[in-house]
């Protein structure tokens, strides 16, 4: 194995384009499939209402964000003023309520890192997880989705490395491995860093939105509208691509050394970041930085043995997309 090697991909690559497009059209949400998912927030928002009505109901997650597919769930957060009382305790009224107002399964799950009240919508069949003042959410949901409106590429790549993260199990934080923000993380990334740039770096640039979370200030360049041709000058197609993000997380990332960082648009280093030794559960093997909550190592689920499997994962990808007949039916082959 070469790191940082030069290789290059298999010169038909472009012919599996189409496939993987036909891929990605198949797993956006039907129209159908969005307006249940209004009517479900909408009846969330009444039942709300009665209790707190100073509360405001905020979408984040994929559903908001764009990259959701017809399997994401609906990720909800309440913002309201707690008070002398703790996020538990109105978590368990939260649940009471939904139960009486006849949501089906309704479950508070009050031990996560971020403690939530999931319930399934059983006419719509949608999962939907509500958590409290949860606003670094809403706003990396939001840059999330600025993001997407540079390039469609990213959407497309993301969309695609999410539904294979799912297939081949490695889409699991409670197993060890990847969430899917974290995916998404990894494409921005990724295409920060093609040569010519496909993405830009929002938060080096000028501020025109600004959000005060926890004392900390969430702020970047959001007027994306203006740097719609960004990536033009880059030519390469979803296919190229794919197989590039695979090599480049299969051969060429130092996993001893590097941290991705989409808030500085470069590969930055675990030294800096005071990353290099385990603290607790945190072992940084394979370093994502949140954008926004810059101390968060979104990799820091993983540990020896899921690093190896997720390794492994995407060695089997690149290798599927350079020498497959038919990578696209091999490539999300389930698990
Ligand atoms: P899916 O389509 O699989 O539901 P998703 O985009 O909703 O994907 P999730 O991993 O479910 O992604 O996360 C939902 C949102 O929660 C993310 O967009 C992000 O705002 C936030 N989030 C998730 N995990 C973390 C984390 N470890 N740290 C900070 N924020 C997170
Ligand atoms: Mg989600």
């Amino acid at each position: 194995k070469m790191r940082g090697g030069w290789v290059e991909c298999r010169g038909d690559m472009d012919a599996f384009a189409p496939g993987l497009l036909s891929i990605y059209e198949s797993l956006k949400p039907s129209e159908e499939h969005k307006s249940k998912q209004s009517q479900l927030i909408d009846s969330l928002a009444k039942s709300v209402s009665k209790e707190w009505p100073n509360a405001r109901l905020h979408l984040y997650g994929s559903c908001a964000s764009s990259f959701g597919t017809s399997h994401s769930d609906v990720d909800v957060c309440l913002e309201i003023d707690i008070g002398t009382g703790s996020v538990v305790e109105l978590l368990l009224r939260l649940a009471e309520i939904l139960r009486t107002d006849n949501f089906d399964d309704v479950e508070a799950i009050t031990s996560a890192r971020v403690p939530i009240v999931r319930m399934l919508d059983a006419g719509s069949g949608f999962s939907c997880d509500i958590c409290i003042n949860n606003l670094f959410a809403v706003a990396n949901t939001k840059l999330l989705k600025d993001y997407a409106q540079i390039d469609g590429r990213l959407l497309q790549l993301a969309s695609i490395v999410k539904h294979w993260a799912k297939l081949r199990a490695v889409n699991e934080t409670y197993r060890g491995t990847l969430s899917s923000y974290a995916y998404v993380l990894m494409c921005i990334s990724f295409l920060q860093l093609r040569e010519p740039k496909i993405l830009p770096c929002l938060q080096a640039m000028e501020p025109t939105y600004t959000m005060v979370v926890d004392d900390s200030e969430c702020a970047y360049f959001d007027e994306v509208h203006q740097l719609h041709d960004f990536g033009a000058e880059n030519k390469e197609s979803i296919a190229e691509l794919l197989w590039a993000f695979f090599h480049y997380w299969a051969f060429q990332h130092d996993y001893r050394k590097d941290v991705i960082s989409i808030r500085m648009g470069k590969i930055i280093s675990k030294k800096e970041k005071n990353w290099t030794t385990r603290v607790g559960n945190d072992r940084h093997l394979m370093c994502i930085e949140d954008p926004f909550e810059t101390g968060h190592d979104l990799g820091r689920v993983v540990d020896r043995q899921t690093i190896r499997i997720i390794r492994e994962e995407f060695e089997r990808a690149a290798a599927i997309l350079q020498h497959s007949d038919d990578p696209c039916d091999t490539l999300f082959q389930p698990y």
